[in-house]
């Protein structure tokens, strides 16, 4: 690796290391080597592009699924002074960027998939000088991923038509079938994978059969201090958990994606910059906001897949302090699941029916939950942690969780 790197992430970025596989995942990139980084949440993924945009010569294009999420590292990015702008149909300065691209006057630049694959955008690329493409939440393209984009399918073309220019792909959601269907659809060799540990050993993992959800909440609620979030099923049902847990006076707000934008802005701003608020939320909320000191992360329901569990519950201890995920479950969830199984085109139905048996297995078993996380990532986990609820009391008796089993074999 040049000389000047470990130099870059200090002055830059201000730290003193690198953390995990992200030097491994650097040098590949500034080598020019095409990438497919499987990352957990919080690992430092951003870094893996933004340090080699800074060093290479060029500009990297980071494609990225969401504006708010684009827009939150764009602020980050310029902040410790990185030249960096985005193209989404919010920004207003649209010439002045595309001047700044053919200038070389830019080291990041983030567009949204549906934007990237366009003709517009291709053409206005051949006018500059590229240094790299970072796909950012890269388990979208595939149809495996929990967060089919079918817009990330149309990157391939923009990718193969500039073969010179590295690829780096990042996720922190990948079972094996996903990261295989990433590497062909990127058009990335299997020796381009980097797969970093899973295990977050601060996170406590608990999990609790739902009996009056709203009054086990608010127990939480008592008893856990610091930040919060709770992830509800609904957009309606987000809002009313906030009212009703919001009575007990203990600050909380809701999220999600139907809110007035202000006020999902001016929540989510008073979230980052509180210290005891419970975000009451959606799947929606969590992608790409940076706040580290996050105490616990409770689902008021069954997830939709072990990657969403796993992502959603590690927002929590971001900074290394302890955190516990709490997941409340019903059969009725189940159920529910089936229901909407059985609605999807049949090529579709086999996976989710995958991906709602391991959810059953996370949650009926007697073992190690973390094991059964970490297992389900490819991992050789020991079988015990010390951290998870059946670590701490190992349950009396293995079949407690026998009627999980009868709604898991439709
Ligand atoms: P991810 O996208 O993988 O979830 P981010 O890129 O958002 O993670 O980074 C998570 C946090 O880790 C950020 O606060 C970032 O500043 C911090 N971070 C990244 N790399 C390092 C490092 N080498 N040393 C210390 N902190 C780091
Ligand atoms: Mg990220």
């Amino acid at each position: 690796m040049p000389r000047d790197i470990p130099t870059l992430l200090h002055d830059i970025f201000g730290f003193t290391r690198f953390r995990g596989v992200q030097e491994e995942v650097v040098g590949r990139v500034i080598a020019g080597r095409p990438t497919l980084a499987i990352m957990p949440t919080g690992a430092g993924k951003s870094l893996c592009y933004q340090l080699p945009a800074v060093a290479l010569d060029g500009c990297c294009v980071v494609v990225s699924p969401l504006i708010a999420l684009m827009h939150d590292q764009l602020r980050a990015a310029q902040a410790v002074g990185i030249r960096a702008a985005s193209l989404t149909s919010v920004d207003a300065d649209w010439r002045e960027t595309q001047d700044r691209l053919r200038n070389g006057d830019l080291d990041l630049l983030y567009v949204a998939p549906e934007r990237a694959s366009g003709e517009g955008f291709r053409s206005l690329l051949r006018s500059a000088k590229i240094a790299l493409f970072a796909i950012d939440e890269a388990h979208c393209v595939s149809e495996w991923g929990h967060d089919f984009r079918p817009d990330y399918r149309l990157l391939r073309p923009l990718l193969d038509e500039f073969p010179a220019v590295p690829r780096l792909a990042l996720t922190a959601t990948a079972d094996a079938h996903t990261r295989a269907d990433i590497l062909v659809q990127l058009g990335i060799p299997e020796d381009g994978l980097i797969i970093s540990g899973f295990n977050r050993p601060n996170i406590r993992y608990a999990v609790h059969p739902r009996d009056g959800l709203t009054r086990q909440l608010a127990d939480l609620l008592v008893e856990e201090k610091g930040p919060g979030v709770v992830y509800a099923q609904t957009r309606a049902a987000t809002e009313k958990l906030a009212e009703t847990l919001g009575r007990a006076g203990r600050p909380v707000r809701a999220y999600h994606a139907g809110m007035d934008p202000a006020q999902r802005a001016a929540n989510q701003a008073a979230f980052i910059a509180s210290e005891d608020m419970v975000m009451v939320a959606t799947v929606a909320f969590g992608m790409g906001i940076d706040k580290p000191d996050v105490r616990f992360v409770a689902h008021a329901g069954l997830p939709k897949s072990i990657e969403g569990y796993y992502q959603e519950s590690g927002r929590g201890g971001r900074d290394g302090e302890p955190a516990v995920a709490h997941l409340f479950w019903g059969a009725e969830d189940f159920a529910r699941a089936r229901m909407r199984i059985a609605e999807l085109e049949p090529a579709r139905q086999q996976g989710e029916r995958a991906r709602i048996a391991a959810l059953g297995a996370l949650v009926e078993t007697a073992t190690c939950r973390r094991a059964i996380l970490l297992r389900h990532f490819g991992e050789n986990p020991p079988p015990t942690c010390g951290n998870c609820d059946n670590c701490l009391n190992p349950p009396a008796s293995a079949d407690a969780t026998e009627t999980a089993r009868k709604y898991l074999s439709a």
